[in-house]
């Protein structure tokens, strides 16, 4: 059996040690791209790391915490977002009599009616809010 919970660590560094995606954090797959979530906790910890790295300077505490303060909204938002819809959605269907049908809620609908509106959670889910871009000059240069 595969065990699934969403948790996040308070702290995910000590210095010399960073954990980064499932380490750091674990999410349902559903409603989310949780392998997205760790090449985000990856392409933020090569921003704000690669400057430092690159000229040979031991890494300090305040890179590490500038690293977990990045990630922390978009992880626990996109947590928040899947207790509650595990709440209202999942754990209802899981409780239903068997022989009863699922109807979606009614505050769902004009969004399923509405292939534009949809894909704007479609987009949230899958990339979290505010995904970060690798910042070449830092990374490469
Ligand atoms: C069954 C399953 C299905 C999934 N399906 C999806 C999906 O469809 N879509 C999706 O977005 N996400 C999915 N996920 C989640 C996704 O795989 C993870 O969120 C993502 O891989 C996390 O990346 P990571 O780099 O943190 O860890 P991992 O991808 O687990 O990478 C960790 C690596 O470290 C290596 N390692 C561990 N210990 C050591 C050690 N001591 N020394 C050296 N190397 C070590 C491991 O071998 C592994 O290669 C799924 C997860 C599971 C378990």
């Amino acid at each position: 059996m595969l065990w699934v919970e969403v948790s996040h660590l308070k702290c995910s560094y000590r210095l010399g040690l960073l954990l980064i995606c499932d380490a750091a954090h674990i999410m349902f797959l559903t409603g989310h791209v949780p392998i997205n979530d760790a090449l985000q906790g990856a392409v933020v910890a090569a921003n704000v790391l690669s400057p430092t790295l690159k000229l040979g300077i031991p890494v300090r505490e305040r890179d590490l915490t500038k690293v977990q303060r990045q990630r922390e909204l978009p992880i626990r938002f996109i947590q928040w977002m899947q207790a509650r819809a595990q709440n209202a959605v999942f754990a209802q269907i899981l409780n239903e009599p068997r022989n009863r049908v699922f109807t979606v809620p009614q505050v769902a609908l004009p969004l399923l009616r509405a292939s534009r509106l949809l894909a704007l959670p479609a987009r949230l889910l899958s990339f979290g809010l505010c995904p970060p871009h690798v910042q070449a000059r830092r990374v490469y240069q």
